[in-house]
């Protein structure tokens, strides 16, 4: 796509303040200036306030946004007909209105459907409350599981996404994956495994947090590190006796 006729005299100005801004690390200038209408456009609008949502300086390019009219574009996670909205708010209000802007549920149409329709249960699961399990989002159908993908990693999901939390009907967004998050999981375990194989300190600790059966080797030196450990308590404790004495 090629930038738009009447884009950004306005990304100029911007420039110079917005140093710490995300979209500096984005190089088609084109991200931030969707034009048209119609699901693709929006979509582009829905990552650009994605990214914008884990901009260190967003509340600032907001504001300077607002105060300076900057008509076209996405800034400070808000779109052109939010920031004509928020200009009419007085200034007293104005930084409650961006926030209350940037809810996620009014820009992520995955969110939204998905937050409408889930409830968080005990340890983290949550659960999907009403029948329909094919949900249309931007034109297209979603299960459950993948709109928590969407919601998770902001990203269409990949190949089958499964739970991974042990509880069958859990939607939540960290405990389901794609093939996408497997595969980046299992090369993050093989590089575990070469850097700190069975039998050291560190794999014995990685099958504890993981709640993996120790191998022998594993639990060797598990023992060894319980050992350390309450030899050293010991000695910290008796250290503390003879001061005390
Ligand atoms: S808030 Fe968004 S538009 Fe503003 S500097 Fe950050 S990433 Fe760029
Ligand atoms: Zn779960
Ligand atoms: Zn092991």
């Amino acid at each position: 796509m090629t930038r738009s006729h009447h884009a950004p005299n306005t990304l100029q100005p911007a420039r110079h303040w917005a140093t710490g801004g995300l979209c500096r690390s984005i190089s088609d200038p084109d991200a931030f200036f969707p034009t048209g209408t119609g699901a693709s456009v929006q979509q582009q609008i829905d990552d650009a306030k994605q990214l914008c949502s884990a901009c260190p300086i967003r509340m600032a390019c907001a504001t300077t946004a607002i105060r300076e009219n900057y008509e076209y574009g996405v800034w400070g996670g808000l779109d052109e007909r939010q920031r004509r909205y928020l200009s009419k708010v007085p200034a007293a209000n104005l930084e409650d209105g961006i926030r209350r802007s940037w809810d996620r549920r009014t820009w992520d149409p995955y969110f939204d459907a998905y937050a409408k329709r889930t409830v968080q249960v005990d340890d983290g699961h949550v659960l999907w409350t009403v029948k329909n399990t094919s949900i249309t989002v931007l034109g297209r159908n979603w299960t459950p599981r993948q709109l928590a993908i969407w919601v998770g990693q902001g990203r269409e999901p990949h190949g089958t996404v499964k739970t991974h939390c042990g509880h069958p009907d859990c939607v939540a967004a960290e405990h389901v994956g794609d093939a996408v998050v497997r595969m980046v999981r299992a090369r993050q375990q093989s590089a575990d495994t070469r850097s700190h194989p069975c039998g050291t300190r560190a794999a014995a600790l990685r099958h504890k947090r993981r709640a993996e059966t120790l191998d022998d080797a594993c639990l060797d030196a598990y023992d060894e590190y319980l050992r350390a450990k309450y030899a050293k308590d010991r000695d910290r404790r008796a250290a503390k006796r003879q001061v005390a004495a």
